[in-house]
């Protein structure tokens, strides 16, 4: 059975990005977790989330986890920030992936894009970034800047809970396709 890391980033002392009366380690906890929810209650699959709870957790802690249990595919979940316009949203892989990691990140990619055309956000695309996480897990790797927090229009969505459940749901239904899971 595959095994999928989440990874919500941050956490504990860390906040990640605030803005609008949100910090990032919250949404970014409360979307993994409900991402861990549909993958575990429609698919027949292993997970592990990094974190459970709002605790501290090194960048080597997270590719730790997700080296020492061989996972197949290592999956972060962040929110964006600096007020950049436009905001949106927008997926990482790390600099160069093989051809099945490209593959994996693309079909992900297409399935989270539904939701993210239903609530008209703004898309910035597919990008490739160096960044610890991504570099450092044997799995493939995909991490997603879900909106920018410190944007009024993405913030909204942010605190929209029929937003965060429609989010999760495609994150694990992208991941269940791109890793072609079996139905429970
Ligand atoms: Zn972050």
């Amino acid at each position: 059975m595959k095994l999928i890391v989440i990874d919500p980033g941050h956490g504990g002392t860390d906040s990640g990005a605030v803005g609008n009366g949100l910090k990032e380690k919250d949404v970014v906890l409360s979307i993994a977790l409900k991402t861990d929810w549909y993958l575990n209650n429609y698919y027949k699959v292993k997970t592990i989330v990094t974190r459970y709870t709002d605790k501290y957790l090194s960048l080597q802690d997270r590719s730790k986890i997700s080296n020492n249990n061989n996972a197949d595919l290592f999956f972060s979940v962040h929110c964006n920030a600096f007020n950049s316009k436009p905001c949106g949203y927008e997926d990482y892989t790390y600099t160069s992936v093989s051809a099945n990691t490209t593959n994996i990140r693309l079909i992900f990619h297409n399935k989270v894009k539904e939701v993210i055309s239903k609530y008209g956000i703004n898309y910035r695309g597919m990008k490739t970034k160096n960044l610890h996480v991504l570099r450092e897990t044997r799995a493939s790797a995909i991490l997603a800047e879900t909106l920018f927090i410190d944007n009024v229009h993405d913030s909204n969505l942010l605190k929209d809970i029929n937003f965060i459940e429609d989010i999760s749901r495609a994150y694990a239904d992208g991941i269940a396709l791109a890793l072609k899971l079996e139905k429970k």
